[in-house]
């Protein structure tokens, strides 16, 4: 027996018809019925067509009758049951026997004869039916895969696409590749022609550093206060850079700040000594003065006003801003930050609860026992630094009943600086340093406890001003160990390896006037003094030998 395989369009027609039947039966609908009975985008003709070929009668062959899809019996088929039917004439006809011929046989009863007829038609009816559900579905099926080819045929097109523009940007990249080869050749060029020309700029700026003098002295007078109300007409001003007591006494100093210069004035001066610091050179900036004359406000700052700042701030957002500049030549830079108040003679960490210190001098250094240095990566470290210091001295100076103008303050802060390529390394030091009121014991009439803090104080100014001076004279002993200002400042004051500002502050009132004077005269016996060009701080562990 020949079996056909049913094609696939004949077998979902005759699936759906299925499904339907079984749907209206009641049972629950497949994924496949729901979606074939689904709306789609098949038009409502289809829809009918469909519907239709459900309705059309289907032969029961069990008992004859005809039964639509929807599972009610049609009319006819009731009516074959009940009534027979009678075959038409013309085919009443064909099955009668001619005449005069025996019949053993009995004929076909007419009734069985229309309901073969009525059954056949049936059937014909219903592969009409079928055949035409099958064209809906070939149909939809045909419309489907034109559907498909079409987003085959757009999607294949926009691959298409994207292999161009992926061809486009690896073409770019291939330009853009070359042309960071490029840059990054001229770059390297240009970084070492920087690096050579960062080594001939740090020499240079040694030597106009050591020509100005390596030992410099500034005047700044302050402006008149509010509260003051005497005269100040025994200060004038016979140039730029002279100042003068009642038309009299003269001085000549590297600047003369008058009350019209700003903090930034000041600082200006004072930058290219800071640069050194960073470039190796211990440096030191010194503001003198009698009490109120200026110091802590030139040091520190008179506000929380940014123009307001002093020395010690500025520099330290200067030595933060060129340390970046220098890292992009090589240079790595460590910052360490340490606070010293000197009082009574005696070396206090302002960072450590006003612990004690001990000196311990080297041939060319200075150790502080027990001195705690603080590592500084940026300004907020700095602040929150100095804060702590400022109470620490606070703290103490209610313990002393002292004022902060009775003790020595010093701003110490460490630059470790390393260049890997070159392999140089230096440690250098800055020591700000805020010195105590210079006034007279005498002058001041003061007793007790406040007389002795005077002559440490005076017997510290006038032992820094000798050390300067035997400097000069190039003498065989320097007294450095006689107080202990002049042990922390060693570093810092010696021939041959420091550069050292004194900014002497002046009072402008007529009635501080000697004192004044007296102050000038102490920074101008400092400013003649001639030492030695300064020695850059290599480390002993250092592989190149000194710039200078
Ligand atoms: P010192 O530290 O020498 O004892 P201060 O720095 O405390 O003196 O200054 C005394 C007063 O004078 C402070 O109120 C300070 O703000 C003010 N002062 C000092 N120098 C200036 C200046 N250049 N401009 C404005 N005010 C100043
Ligand atoms: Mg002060």
């Amino acid at each position: 027996m020949s079996s056909r395989v049913p094609s696939p369009a004949v077998r979902a027609a005759s699936q759906l018809k299925r499904r339907s039947i079984s749907k209206l039966q009641g049972a629950p609908p497949t994924k496949t019925a729901a979606r074939a009975t689904a709306p789609t985008t098949s038009t409502t003709r289809r829809a009918a067509l469909t519907e239709r070929s459900l309705n059309c009668p289907l032969p029961d062959r069990s008992n004859g009758r005809v039964t639509t899809l929807g599972g009610v019996t049609s009319s006819k088929a009731t009516r074959t049951s009940a009534t027979p039917i009678l075959p038409p004439r013309s085919s009443l006809a064909s099955t009668r026997p001619a005449t005069g011929s025996r019949i053993n046989s009995r004929a076909p009863t007419p009734t069985k004869e229309a309901a073969e007829n009525e059954r056949l038609r049936d059937q014909v009816k219903l592969m009409q039916s079928t055949q035409e559900t099958q064209t809906v579905m070939m149909e939809m099926l045909k419309e489907k895969a034109d559907m498909l080819q079409n987003q085959l045929t757009m999607m294949s097109s926009q691959l298409e696409m994207e292999k161009m523009k992926n061809q486009t940007m690896a073409m770019k990249l291939e330009t853009a590749a070359n042309e960071i080869g490029e840059k990054s050749t001229s770059l390297n060029d240009a970084r070492e022609q920087l690096e050579e020309k960062d080594a001939t700029l740090r020499r240079l700026h040694n030597d106009v550093v050591d020509l100005r003098g390596q030992i410099r002295v500034s005047i700044r007078v302050r402006p008149k206060l509010s509260f003051e109300d005497g005269s100040s007409t025994a200060i004038q001003y016979p140039n730029r850079n002279a100042i003068a007591f009642d038309q009299k006494q003269s001085f000549e100093f590297e600047n003369v700040f008058t009350e019209v210069f700003s903090q930034k004035d000041v600082f200006a001066s004072v930058k290219e000594l800071i640069l050194s610091c960073l470039h190796g050179y211990n440096v030191s900036l010194i503001a003198f003065g009698q009490t109120g004359s200026g110091k802590t406000y030139t040091m520190r700052g008179g506000s929380e006003d940014k123009e307001e700042h002093g020395v010690i701030p500025r520099s330290v957002s200067f030595l933060f801003e060129e340390s970046k500049k220098l890292e992009s030549l090589g240079w790595r830079f460590e910052f360490l930050m340490s606070f010293i108040e000197i009082y009574n003679n005696e070396p206090f960490d302002l960072l450590n609860k006003h612990q004690k210190l001990k000196i311990r001098l080297a041939s060319n250094s200075v150790e502080l026992d027990g001195l705690t240095e603080h590592t500084v990566v940026k300004k907020s470290d700095v602040n929150r630094l100095l804060e702590m210091a400022d109470s620490n001295r606070k703290t103490a100076a209610t313990k002393c009943n002292a004022h902060s103008s009775r003790s020595h303050a010093i701003f110490q802060w460490t630059v470790k600086a390393e260049q890997e390529k070159t392999g140089i390394s230096t440690t250098s030091v800055l020591k700000l340093v805020d010195l105590a009121g210079s006034e007279r014991a005498k002058e001041s009439g003061v007793v007790g406890d406040r007389f002795q803090e005077m002559t440490h104080i005076n017997q510290s100014l006038s032992c820094l001003q000798k050390c300067i001076s035997l400097q000069r004279s190039k003498a065989a002993h320097v007294p450095y160990r006689d107080t202990k200002l002049t042990q922390c400042l060693k570093d810092c004051l010696g021939g041959g390896s420091s550069k050292t500002m004194v900014i002497v502050n002046i009072n402008p009132c007529d009635e501080n006037v000697n004192e004044s004077k007296r102050s000038c005269e102490f920074a101008a016996k400092m400013r003649e003094t001639k030492i030695g060009a300064a020695v850059q701080q290599r480390d002993l562990n250092s592989t190149k030998t000194s710039c200078k």
